[in-house]
């Protein structure tokens, strides 16, 4: 069965990430420090598309993002790391309290029109280093040939006054092509590597 399938790669996956980093996540202190949000968990499924629930898919696209940035030399933590749902202000505290430099909130969409595609970027306006790091992520999906739209919302989990955040949903479980990224390993590493150097601008501007 495919939930099967996929809970043995989280479980692989939080095996190498607490691997490098140990209990608690320490690392060095002047890494770039990102937070990485898998939404949904628990009876707050997402989007599902036929047997594929989005958050698993996020889940475990958080996983294999989190190794390959803790591969590259960063401070990653995980906002959820199994099968559980969290409150949208504890999402945010767990970037705050680690000092982030990004908090990435991760999701996938659905739609009836297979044909719809695309990522959506969402940022608080009124914050210049969440637009900041709206208009990087942009950037950088649109160079790995994704086409996005970035909108503004005055949403609180947004709107962290020490942490750029930015919500990102980046693709549809309803389009084939999207679908494939969303399940591949491939996929999550070259997203990290593209939000490698967001995170990396947003550091060297704080
Ligand atoms: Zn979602």
């Amino acid at each position: 069965m495919r939930i099967k399938r996929s809970s043995r790669c989280v479980l692989t996956a939080v095996a190498l990430v607490g691997a490098i980093l140990g209990p608690g996540g320490v690392s060095a202190q002047d890494r770039p420090i990102v937070v990485i949000d898998a939404g949904h968990g628990g009876d707050e499924a997402g989007v599902v598309h036929g047997d594929i629930l989005e958050k698993d898919v996020i889940l475990r696209l958080a996983f294999n993002m989190a190794a390959e940035f803790v591969r590259n030399g960063f401070d990653v933590r995980l906002t959820r790391t199994g099968d559980y749902a969290l409150a949208w202000d504890d999402r945010r505290a767990v970037a705050e309290e680690a000092g982030a430099d990004l908090l990435l909130m991760l999701h996938a969409m659905g739609k009836d029109d297979p044909a719809i595609h695309g990522a959506e970027v969402y940022f608080f306006e009124e914050d210049a280093e969440s637009s900041m790091a709206a208009r990087l992520t942009g950037e950088a999906l649109e160079a790995g040939g994704t086409t996005v739209t970035s909108i503004p919302k005055p949403w609180p989990f947004l709107q962290s006054p020490t942490v750029p955040t930015v919500m990102i949903e980046l693709g549809h479980l309803s389009n084939p092509l999207e679908l494939r990224s969303l399940m591949s390993d491939d996929y999550h590493r070259q997203l990290a590597r593209a939000l490698m150097e967001v995170t990396e601008a947003l550091t060297g501007d704080r």
